[in-house]
């Protein structure tokens, strides 16, 4: 960070501060609000973290999860208040304010100095401080970096090491993805070193399905993966009534888009899900072809180069029409990654 003394004394008094992430948090988001949220406690801040919406249920096992605020109608006067009289606030793993509904206007408008950690494409100049990289796989690891910079690493204790774990962990598809750096090795060692619990943090996040999420993936998989071959490209759509026939919760659609894309010769997968209020769309890619760009250019979206989102107004069958009318145009770019298929050593 830029003018980290000017930071670091900022914070050496008690500041009344508040803490935001992105709508629909991830384990990256909520990961690194309730770390920081943790960490400023130690130092003597009175803090709070509000969600824009609701969040997966598998995140609950967090420290300081059940201090949240869920930004809703009950409690919008109550997180308005808290934004007013924040003298700083916190936005952690999203790079504009749109991405936090109305509270963003409240947020822009704020006296309060203002701090951005995060490691989306194309940031808003909104921050007085900024800790920004899109170099780093994670907003958890510039959290985990700031807290070293800052002289702080002793407060960082088994409850922060496994919410900054958690954002590193699913940010890097579990260390598979090409962000899986030597940095994200080192600091994983040191944050299990503080005593993070990989294996109860996976446990958690991954495998604590209800049978009805497990359903709703199965059907998915059988009868609403489309796979067009000539771009390289496959796509699941979710419509409502699918949505509440298989009773799904926030987060039960996570991860599914990953299947799209690990089939053989894929670089480009999608889903499609009608929420009512819109058409909510997950993009992910391998190699060159840029989903942010993607998801900008056409569906108001954005993201990472190869993990973005987007919305569309028009109904589910036009946005998926569209959606297949646009693949054409990026064919070039739509190339497999691996000309010749994987082959086996029988040998060994
Ligand atoms: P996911 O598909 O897991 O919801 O999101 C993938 C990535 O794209 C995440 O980093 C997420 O923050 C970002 N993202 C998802 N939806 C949107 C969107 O509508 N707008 C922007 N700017 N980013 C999004
Ligand atoms: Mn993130």
């Amino acid at each position: 960070m830029q003018n980290l003394n000017a930071f670091k004394e900022l914070l050496d008094s008690p500041k009344k501060v508040a803490i935001t992430t992105h709508q629909k948090p991830d384990a990256d988001a909520l990961g690194s609000s309730l770390a920081l949220a943790a960490f400023l406690k130690k130092k003597g801040h009175k803090v709070f973290v509000i969600s824009p919406t609701d969040y997966p249920a598998f995140l609950n096992w967090m420290k300081g999860d059940d201090e949240v605020i869920i930004y809703n109608q009950q409690n919008e006067g109550r997180s308005h208040k808290i934004i007013e009289e924040a003298e700083v606030v916190f936005c952690l793993d999203f790079s504009s304010l749109h991405r936090i509904n109305e509270l963003g206007e409240k947020v822009r408008q704020s006296s309060a100095v203002k701090v951005l950690i995060d490691h989306h494409l194309d940031p808003e100049d909104f921050a007085d401080f900024t800790k920004w990289s899109t170099k780093a796989a994670a907003t958890t690891e510039l959290l985990y970096e700031l807290i070293v910079e800052m002289g702080d690493q002793h407060l960082i204790d088994k409850d922060i090491a496994e919410c900054l774990y958690a954002g590193i962990m699913t940010d890097t598809g579990s260390f598979r993805h090409p962000n899986t750096t030597k940095n994200v090795h080192l600091i994983t060692a040191a944050l299990i070193e503080k005593g993070a619990d990989v294996s109860k943090v996976s446990r958690f996040i991954y495998d604590t399905n209800s049978l009805e999420k497990l359903k709703f993936i199965g059907y998915a998989l059988s009868e609403k993966l489309v796979v067009l071959k000539e771009f390289n490209t496959a796509y699941i759509s979710i419509n409502a009534e699918e949505l509440s026939k298989f009773n799904s919760k926030t987060g039960d659609t996570e991860g599914l888009v990953n299947y799209a894309l690990s089939i053989e010769g894929i670089v480009f997968a999608a889903i499609i899900i009608d929420r009512n209020d819109m058409i909510k769309m997950s993009f992910r890619s391998l190699g060159e072809f840029s989903v942010n760009a993607f998801a900008k250019n056409h569906f108001d979206g954005g993201g990472h180069k190869n993990a973005a989102g987007g919305k569309s107004n028009l109904s589910l069958e036009e946005t998926l029409k569209l959606f297949e009318e646009l693949l054409p145009r990026y064919k070039e770019k739509l190339n497999p990654l691996l000309k010749k298929p994987y082959t086996t050593n029988v040998e060994n």
